[in-house]
């Protein structure tokens, strides 16, 4: 994470400003990639509490001494059980209505909660949150860089095992190993290496297929790093490309480059989706594109904003999203080409280094 406490400042200033329209005098947050990105802390379990004043971190014993490290200028409060320190968190601060983010509240604890802090009152609040992490600052950008190019270091290495014979979940396996080998915290999600038929399935997982001469492979796949994600799919074809694997590879790409043209600030996300899903329906695989066009990035893998024909949001400098189209054809083959981009005022920069031309390995 950036450590800077000035980054920290910049990002509870811009919320606290919103404070007079979302009709709050505090917010809770609960999601912890939230609270990661407003405090620095990483831990898995906590709560943060954000007033006027200041911003109030509450964690249990296990976590203390790691809150006090990593997120040195908030007020760190150590708590028995969650509700209980909430409740003695906001004390006399005479907070009258209280946002929360609804999506991370379970009933249960919205219900107890209520009982506790009455007579404040519970705001929940919903899409006013989801955007808070959209904007990428420059050292975000940097640790998404650094994320994708420890995932194109480690593809690259994999391509040389990649023959007839070896099991789909070695392949993974491998991506997984040689990503955390140079430096990866993790993976981004489980790692995709679907081949022949496994690869029309959009979410397939890695299991004992042996890869076969003329296979499509779809390998989607992404690193992190400071913990921020990269993600990219490649779709190689091993021995030899027939004429119809070549079609739907050039369809594929001429959507995704098309649409990564059409990425700009001021661009409606709905409209990228459009641009990508034209291509694929003018050849006449319109229903063999079953997913949106692409998401954000970053602290999580998955999201805001989302590139789909239901967004209604509009693209940004400094957003980073994926441009993902794809064409799978049941009992047959897929292919999905996936590209992480910086969105600029003027278009955009792609992240991810590994070219998609079509590639015979
Ligand atoms: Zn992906
Ligand atoms: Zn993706």
């Amino acid at each position: 994470m950036a450590g800077e406490a000035a980054v920290y400042r910049r990002r509870l200033a811009r919320l606290l400003e919103r404070f007079p329209h979302l009709g709050v005098d505090a917010i809770l947050f609960f999601e912890m990639k939230n609270i990661c990105y407003l405090t620095g802390f990483t831990g898995s379990d906590g709560v943060f509490l954000l007033l006027p004043d200041k911003g109030v971190l509450l964690v249990d014993g296990r976590y203390i001494t790691q809150a006090r490290e990593e997120a040195p200028q908030s007020y760190t409060i150590q708590y028995r059980d969650k509700i209980g320190g909430v409740a003695s968190a906001f004390g006399e601060g005479g907070v009258k209505r209280a946002g929360f983010e609804a999506a991370s509240l379970s009933v249960e604890l919205h219900e107890k909660l209520r009982g506790k802090l009455a007579p404040c009152m519970l705001i929940p609040l919903t899409e006013e949150l989801t955007g808070i992490r959209s904007l990428k600052d420059s050292q975000e950008v940097l640790l998404m860089r650094k994320a994708a190019d420890i995932a194109t270091e480690a593809l690259l290495q994999v391509i040389e095992l990649m023959r007839p014979g070896v099991e789909e979940r070695t392949i993974a396996l491998e991506i997984d190993y040689r990503m955390r080998a140079l430096g990866s915290e993790g993976t981004s999600f489980p790692t995709i290496v679907a081949s022949g038929p496994n690869a029309a399935l959009p979410h397939a997982r890695p299991g004992s297929r042996k890869l076969e001469d003329g296979d499509p492979v779809v390998m989607d796949f992404g690193a992190v790093h400071g913990g921020y994600h990269s993600d990219e799919t490649c779709t190689f074809v091993l021995g030899r490309a027939d004429a119809k694997f070549r079609e739907v590879y050039a369809i594929v790409k001429d959507a995704h480059d098309r649409a990564i043209d059409a990425v700009r600030a001021g661009a409606a996300c709905r409209e990228i989706d459009r641009v990508a899903r034209q291509v694929i329906e003018k050849k006449g695989y319109g229903p063999h594109f079953s997913h949106g066009t692409g998401h954000g990035v970053g602290l999580d893998v998955h999201e805001a904003p989302r590139l789909s024909a239901l967004s209604d949001q509009t693209l940004e400098a400094g957003m980073v999203v994926t441009v993902e189209p794809g064409i799978y054809l049941p009992g047959q083959w897929g292919v999905r080409i996936e590209d992480m981009v910086l969105v600029r005022e003027d278009g955009c920069e792609v992240l991810t280094k590994i070219s998609k031309e079509l590639k015979i390995i």
